[in-house]
């Protein structure tokens, strides 16, 4: 799992922190979502989880490591944006094998990596397609498979799904929810839509200003909200 102790993060001179002493516990295999509105400091904390971004204090624990001084790279994990960043001139393929490749892996080990990965996320006949040849869903795909093709023991997810229409939301949503099942892998899930954290989440930390309000499972939120934010904010339906 992932713990969290008292992370904080200050931006320059700002007069509060975008990130003020944050603690949370995800436990191992849990599917957790940071929900709150824009500003509330939920992409900072993700990013300062994968070492995107550095801390203020606080300390970082994925499974029994202290992480907070290893870079992104060494902290297990794999990281899915709203953007996909898929290098254009690469094809599905190329795209997935391209952080294998880093790792000097070898050739074989490569490419069945690869296959195996893009069956998971059911792209296996879309392998030799350049991005722009795909669907934004499918290029999310891809984006996912990346991500995951190192068999992370966590997966950061910062509303992945927000560039997409509602019809694409769902099926991906469907289809985030039976890899976590598949993988087992422990998911923390930004999002700012209720209906997408009802849909998906084991449980739910409700962020504001920085801080977080409350941490339970949807009924635990819908029916003992904990303070008047977190009462306003999901009664507040979009
Ligand atoms: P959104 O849903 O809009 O992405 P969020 O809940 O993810 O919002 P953050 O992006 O973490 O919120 O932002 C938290 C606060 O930190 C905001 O006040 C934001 O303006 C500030 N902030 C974020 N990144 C920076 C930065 N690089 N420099 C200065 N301030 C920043």
């Amino acid at each position: 799992g992932v713990r969290v102790r008292d992370l904080t993060k200050r931006f320059g001179s700002a007069a509060r922190p975008a990130v003020d002493a944050v603690s949370l516990d995800v436990r191992p295999g849990e599917f957790m979502t940071f929900l709150g509105p824009s500003g509330s400091g939920k992409t900072t904390t993700l990013n300062m989880i994968a070492g995107l971004e550095g801390v203020t204090g606080g300390e970082i624990r994925i499974g029994d490591r202290d992480v907070a001084a290893l870079p992104a790279h060494r902290r297990d994990l794999g990281v899915v944006f709203q953007q996909y960043a898929l290098f254009p001139h690469m094809t599905a393929a190329q795209n997935v094998a391209f952080p294998l490749r880093r790792r000097k892996l070898p050739k074989a080990e490569i490419a069945e990596r690869v296959a195996r990965t893009l069956d998971l996320v059911r792209l296996g006949d879309h392998a030799d397609r350049l991005p722009r040849k795909l669907s934004g869903g499918q290029q999310q795909r891809v984006a996912l498979a990346r991500a995951i093709v190192f068999d992370p023991r966590v997966l950061l997810m910062d509303e992945p799904l927000g560039a997409l229409d509602k019809k694409l939301r769902e099926q991906l949503q469907i289809e985030i929810a039976r890899l976590h099942r598949e993988l087992g892998v422990t998911v923390i899930f930004v999002t700012h839509d209720q209906e997408e954290a009802l849909a998906l989440s084991d449980r739910i930390a409700v962020f504001n200003e920085g801080r977080i309000e409350q941490v339970g499972t949807a009924s635990d939120l819908y029916e003992r909200p904990a303070t008047r934010f977190v009462a306003a904010f999901l009664g507040d339906s979009n």
